[in-house]
């Protein structure tokens, strides 16, 4: 029983039928109703207006309103509450196109009774009742469809549209009312984005497997207009309350932008910033997917690893947003050498990796590596500067020097510290000996970072000669090294090497001290007077504090600056040549002397040797070994000898080792020389024999 009492709104003008209602309602049997009566139908209006109400019979036959005319305004007035005609028998048919308009039933007079009435009333109230929850529910769920960010789309079982919410009506460009009963496949294309093949339809997919199913991957929507968005998708069969299928509902919404980012993020993990060329990460990538085509087409790969030459210098002296702006000029030369299918990677700093793939030889990339070397030689034109940069590369091939990306890369840097050091600006196959002297090398270096504390080095010293009297004129300091080995090591094996990691600067104070002191007890223990020349490296010599150091040496050894030589090679003086100038003329005025060592095998405008308070030439001794030993001529040697004598510099050749060449260079007007026809290099302890026996000679 309803504890609810609903109100029920008679509106009826006739007396008998006005009985017959309240007394059916007044009946026992029927609970729960509460009655309202007016007689007109403009008080009905009023009343129904008012609300409250839950039913309403009607009387078509009223003082002021009559027939059909009589429900449609009454309906007007509210189209929420129920209404039932009283008719009477055989006047159905207006009643009939009452119910046609709205009306929810009729009851016949005749057949009034408190059982049919109460009935009657109690469905027109449910009726209404249950019309109102699923209008609500339709309402709550159109809502919700325009109001969620996806688009939802509808189709019967044949394929074709029945619903589209308003997000796919913009995304689709299709209104719902064009879309209606179209085929899916019309409203709803969609495309493979790396195909660019028609997608599967997904509703047929969701009604043949009977499950919701997502959608294929990079899958984009073409709009009617042929616009292309990126979306994800899913679709699920619909069915009704039989559990067979009636249709579907596709799902969908716009990834354009999360796709976008997503490329951009994956861009951004794969890219070097400054270059914006490909990084490590996806530089392996490539490597392992050309090995693996090489491996199928019997084919070579190529690792180039290239190291800039003095980028460091210029990123220090200009600063890093020139330094960028040059790796970035580097990059686009490497870009526009090289073929589209091969990869240039920057592995930062100043090295980049360059993947050659599918190659046929090895000089198809000795080939590569010049035109990479003459592409970069080219000046950069960076803001104001035209900067000079040069490039050292070590090359390593799949498949002989790997079969994996690290142990390639890894032997192309080897390959590249061996260009570098044969002279920069060039490069290096790798091979595989190249690792057994990485492992020396780093060995002589650990063990080199001790040397000093641990007392190792020892000068010896050469003596230098005048040709035509055999008397000796000075002494020249050559470093060595007692690393417990049987023979003491030989500067060639580790000065390259100290002046990589920073040690030459500490091993150069030592040896300018150490030959300092020994010249100044030379000099005490009243032998023949002779100068002393060390060799300087070019690091030492870019160190500010070297002419100080000079300069402190000189005093604390108390040794007359006259006594001191210093020997730079071409390549040292040709570096920065305002800056080498003032710099060799504070060592001038410090009383020293200077020689330029290893004269001829640098690449130097003579130019500077005017500019420069220079007074000894060098002749390289590869020059000196050229020296025919029959009739004929050294043009090279001869031309040094005049020089010198034209600028009133003492020329001095190295690595005189038979008296033919002692010969032709004293009949050529070379004063001085050095080699091992006079004596190999000796401990200080030799030397001063070599002096004693030297006054000998004078003294007899
Ligand atoms: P350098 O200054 O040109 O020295 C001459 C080199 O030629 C020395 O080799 C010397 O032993 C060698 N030599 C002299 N006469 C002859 C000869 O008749 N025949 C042949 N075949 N060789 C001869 P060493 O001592 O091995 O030194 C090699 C280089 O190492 C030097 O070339 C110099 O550039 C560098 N060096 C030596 N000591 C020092 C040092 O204390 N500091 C720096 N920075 N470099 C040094
Ligand atoms: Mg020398
Ligand atoms: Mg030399």
């Amino acid at each position: 029983m309803k504890s609810q009492t609903s109100t029920v709104l008679l509106i009826n003008d006739d007396a008998a039928i006005a009985d017959c209602i309240l007394g059916a309602l007044a009946s026992p049997s029927i609970a729960g109703f509460e009655v309202e009566s007016v007689r007109l139908l403009s008080a009905g209006v009023t009343r129904l207006a008012k609300k409250g109400i839950s039913v309403v019979l009607l009387n078509l036959a009223l003082p002021d309103s009559n027939g059909l005319e009589t429900f449609t305004k009454l309906f007007a007035t509210s189209r929420e509450t129920p209404i039932l005609i009283l008719s009477e028998t055989g006047q159905e048919e207006v009643a009939l196109l009452a119910l046609k308009a709205g009306a929810q039933d009729y009851l016949l007079r005749d057949h009034l009774n408190a059982y049919s009435l109460s009935r009657a009333l109690h469905n027109a109230i449910e009726r209404t009742a249950v019309e109102d929850a699923l209008y609500l529910e339709k309402e709550r769920a159109l809502v919700t469809l325009n109001s969620i960010g996806d688009a939802v789309l509808c189709t019967d079982i044949d394929g074709n549209v029945t619903y589209l919410n308003l997000v796919a009506e913009t995304m689709t460009g299709w209104t719902r009312t064009e879309a209606v009963g179209q085929p899916l496949t019309l409203v709803f294309r969609i495309i493979d984005g790396a195909t660019r093949q028609t997608a599967r339809d997904p509703m047929e997919m969701a009604v043949e497997q009977n499950r919701t199913v997502g959608l294929t991957k990079n899958c984009m929507l073409v709009r009617r207009d042929g616009f292309e968005s990126a979306i994800e998708d899913s679709a699920a069969p619909i069915h009704d309350r039989a559990g067979r299928i009636i249709g579907a509902v596709i799902v969908f919404h716009d990834v354009s932008a999360a796709r976008a980012m997503s490329v951009q993020m994956t861009h951004s993990a794969q890219h070097d910033v400054v270059t914006n060329l490909p990084n490590r990460v996806l530089l392996n990538d490539r490597v392992s997917q050309s090995i693996a085509l090489a491996q199928r087409q019997h084919r070579l790969v190529a690792i180039l690893f290239m190291d800039l030459d003095q980028f460091k210098v210029i990123n220090d002296s200009l600063g890093h947003a020139i330094g960028d702006k040059l790796l970035q000029s580097v990059s686009q030369r490497l870009v526009d050498t090289l073929r589209a299918s091969d990869t240039v990677s920057r592995q930062g700093g100043d090295e980049f990796v360059i993947l050659l793939s599918s190659i046929d030889s090895r000089e198809h990339v000795a080939d590569s590596a010049k035109r990479i070397m003459l592409a970069l030689s080219k000046p950069h034109t960076v803001d104001d500067h035209h900067l000079h940069i040069r490039a050292s590369i070590g090359i390593a091939v799949y498949p002989e020097d790997g079969d994996n990306t690290d142990t390639l890369v890894q032997n192309a840097d080897t390959a590249m510290y061996y260009a570098k050091d044969s002279g920069r600006n060039r490069f290096r196959f790798f091979d595989s000996t190249m690792n057994e002297r990485v492992v020396e090398r780093q060995s002589v270096e650990s063990d080199l970072r001790h040397a000093l504390e641990r007392d190792e080095f020892r000068l010896h010293y050469q003596p230098k000669v005048n040709l035509a009297s055999g008397r000796i004129t000075g002494a020249e300091a050559l470093i060595r090294w007692d690393r417990s080995e049987e023979e003491l090591v030989a500067p060639a094996r580790f000065i390259p090497i100290a002046e990589d990691c920073g040690l030459i600067v500490d091993i150069g104070k030592w040896v300018m001290r150490e030959a300092c002191t020994q010249a100044r007890s030379w000099l005490d223990s009243g032998h023949l007077p002779i100068p002393v020349a060390i060799n300087v490296s070019a690091v030492e010599f870019s160190d500010e504090a070297f002419v100080e150091g000079v300069r402190t040496t000189l005093a604390t050894t108390g040794l007359n600056p006259q006594y001191l030589e210093i020997e730079l090679t071409e390549r040292v003086l040709m570096k920065d040549v305002e800056a080498t100038a003032s710099m060799l003329r504070e060592l001038k005025a410090l009383g020293l002397r200077l020689a330029v060592d290893d004269f001829g095998t640098g690449y130097s405008s003579l130019n500077y040797l005017q500019e420069f308070p220079i007074d000894i030439l060098k002749i390289d001794r590869s020059f000196v070994q050229k020296i025919p030993t029959g009739p004929g001529d050294s043009l090279i040697v001869n031309a040094i000898i005049n020089m010198a004598d034209t600028l009133k510099l003492l020329a001095v050749a190295e690595g005189i080792e038979t008296s033919i060449q002692r010969n032709y260079l004293q009949g050529h007007g070379c004063i001085e020389g050095q080699g091992y026809l006079f004596s190999r290099s000796v401990s200080a302890e030799d030397f001063s024999q070599l002096l004693e026996d030297d006054a000998q000679i004078t003294v007899g």
